[in-house]
Order: C-alpha cells, then structure tokens, then sequence
C-alpha cells in the first residue's frame, strides 16, 4: 500500500472512531440554573447617549452550573450552595455605584462586563472537576441581558 493510500485510511478510520465515539458513548450532562437580583448604579464612560450619565438598574442574574455526575443524593449541587456562591458575589455589588469597583474603575461595569466579574467570582466557589459554571445571563431590564461562557 502506498503512503497515499495508508494516509487516506487512516484518517478515514479516525473519522469512523471519532464518529461512533459520539454515537453510542454520549456523555451525560446536567445543567442547574439559579436566579437573583441586585439593585447598582454606573454610568459608562465615553458611551454617546443616556447610558453614559449615571443611573441605576435592578439587575436580574441567572447562573447555570453544568455537572457531568449527580451524587448519592441523585443531585449534582444543592441549589443552595449556588444561591450562597451567587449571593455572596452580588452581596459586593450590592447597593454600590459599579464603577467605583475594581476592575470597573478602569473598564466600564457594562452587562457584559458585570456578567464576567460575576462568572468568575462564582466559579472559583462552584467549579470542580465535576462541576462548571457554564454561563451568567445579566439582565438589566425586562428585555436587555448579556451572557458570558466560556
Ligand atoms: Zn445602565
């Protein structure tokens, strides 16, 4: 068999591997989301519009834990220890003017980056190697959020 030939089956039949990898051993996966609130003002600098003055949101935010394994109890977190790990990340914005926060003193608390500070204050509570924080949605109205995942 020439070297083509050897090459094109080999990536064929890594393909195949690959493909019935995916077929008949799919992995499990559970996903948890929780929800709470936390009144703040900012106001964003250099923004051309309404935003840039200072005003306050009543902002809404859902973290979603994904787990690959459940525990004895048939759980993969008790919906609590998330509440705290959320709660205890919003308690720091909570009733603040975000900007005066670090890193929101020299990077505008836009949603987007408010749902970043919080995924990551978050994750370093929940994430193991059985558990991620997989997404924080911020709302700061009815019909505006921002997510971060990575
Ligand atoms: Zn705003």
């Amino acid at each position: 068999m020439c070297f083509c030939k050897a090459f094109f089956f080999s990536v064929f039949f890594f393909q195949i591997d690959i493909f019935t990898s995916i077929i008949y051993y799919p992995s499990t996966m559970y996903e948890l989301v929780v929800e709470s609130r936390f009144a703040a003002a900012h106001q964003l600098r250099g923004y051309k519009g309404k935003c840039e003055n200072l005003h306050g949101h009543n902002w809404r935010v859902t973290v979603a834990v994904t787990a690959e394994r459940l525990n004895d109890q048939g759980l993969a977190i008790d919906f609590a220890d998330v509440k705290k790990a959320l709660r205890d990340a919003l308690d720091q914005l909570e009733h603040t003017f975000l900007n005066d926060i670090f890193p929101f003193t020299q990077i505008n608390p836009s949603s987007e980056n408010v749902a970043k500070w919080i995924y990551d204050h978050v994750g370093k509570k929940i994430n193991n190697g059985n558990l991620e924080v997989s997404s924080i949605t911020v709302w700061e109205s009815e019909s505006a959020s921002a997510s971060y995942f990575e």
